[in-house]
């Protein structure tokens, strides 16, 4: 018999890749640490404690199977709640598969991504599947961003509020990327909702700033994959001709307006997690935060810490895995009180009696 070599066929620029994390396995966690199951905390993933409107399991009831999904009902909803008009917006299975699509129109073999470190690291990846190169610039000090943009830089990522670091950017950085570049600028605002400001409306004047979002985190609904982004005119209409059409199901479509109709609902939840957030921050000395998480610094090694909160049913992000961000970093989201004190109590006593 004749052995092919079949992986021959892979592309050469995509050997390299790591496969992300999903997380630990909480079965085997549960087995390894004698905890049961539901008593694990997980703090790892930036998700909502309090779970979407109760409008949202209303909506899923009659929601027909048979057909292909609609997704007009979803943007009318977006149009709505973003104060933009439907031909501006595009929307996707999460923002992540946002991001995997909208590299496409701008990146390809060797042009090069700016993508200021730490941050989400799906920016690297979407940029390597596209044969392109990600550039890290490290992020000053106070985790701001550096204004000026190399000439050879075809598309920029920034994230405001940042994962991991919390900060947001002002309006005058943006701007003044945006203006400093012919590149595309992606602004990723997964979690504008827990800031203050967002730079939404900074789209109208740049045609060349796009603006992702998420129903993932304020609104909570992670597990229903609902993203969408504002761009110019020009972008949304070539994104619709690559974009998958039926990437969001029926359901996550139905959940999406439910829960975009009850946004005294997701206005509750977000308060009651910025509260938490403030009141965690001062007990762990944690960097400031815009976000549903809190980012800082260890004495010991990250990933030591973060295996013996696993140790105690918690489960937080060791940062070492972003690059940029060094082996001192851990970054916890904001969980329900209860979550947050069994937390508090771990690492916070911990970290008094110098353990940490
Ligand atoms: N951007 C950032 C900064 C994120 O942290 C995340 C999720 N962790 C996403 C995008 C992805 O969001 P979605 O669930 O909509 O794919």
């Amino acid at each position: 018999m004749i052995l092919t070599d079949y992986s021959k066929n892979l592309m050469p620029f995509l050997a390299d890749l790591e496969p992300d994390e999903a997380g630990p396995d909480l079965k085997e966690v549960s087995r390894r640490y004698e905890i049961p199951q539901e008593m694990i905390a997980v703090l790892s993933r930036n998700e909502n404690p309090y779970g979407p409107s109760p409008m949202v399991w209303e909506a899923l009831k009659d929601v027909p199977l048979n057909r292909y999904p609609d997704s007009r009902p979803f943007l009318e909803a977006l149009s709505n709640y973003t104060g933009y008009p439907e031909q501006d917006m595009v929307t996707g299975a999460g923002m992540d598969e946002i991001i995997t699509t909208i590299v496409r129109l701008f990146l390809g073999p060797g042009d090069k991504a700016l993508i200021p470190v730490p941050t989400y690291n799906l920016y690297a990846l979407a940029t390597r599947l596209c044969g392109a190169l990600p550039v890290y610039r490290p992020r000053l000090p106070d985790f701001d961003v550096e204004p000026n943009v190399p000439g050879e830089i075809k598309m920029i990522f920034l994230c405001s509020p940042n994962n991991p670091t919390g900060n947001s950017l002002s309006e005058r950085s943006v701007r003044e990327i945006a203006e400093s570049t012919n590149g595309i600028v992606f602004l990723d605002e997964a979690y504008a909702e827990f800031a203050e400001n967002g730079l939404l409306r900074l789209v109208r004047d740049y045609d060349n700033l796009v603006v992702g979002r998420t129903l993932s985190k304020a609104f909570g609904l992670a597990g229903m994959r609902l993203g969408y982004a504002v761009a110019p005119e020009w972008i949304a209409e070539q994104y619709r001709r690559i974009a998958p059409l039926f990437s969001i199901s029926s359901l996550s479509l139905a959940a999406g307006v439910a829960a975009l109709q009850d946004p005294r609902y997701m206005k509750e939840s977000v308060g009651k997690i910025v509260g938490e957030r403030e009141r965690m921050r001062s007990m762990i000395e944690a960097f400031p935060s815009e976000g549903n998480f809190l980012y800082f610094q260890t004495r010991e090694r990250s990933s030591l810490v973060a295996e013996r909160l696993l140790g105690q049913g918690i489960v937080v992000r060791d940062c070492s895995t972003f690059p940029g961000a060094g082996k001192h970093c851990l970054r916890v989201s904001v969980g329900t009180p209860e979550q947050n004190d069994r937390f508090l109590d771990a690492y916070a006593c911990g970290w008094r009696a110098q353990k940490f």
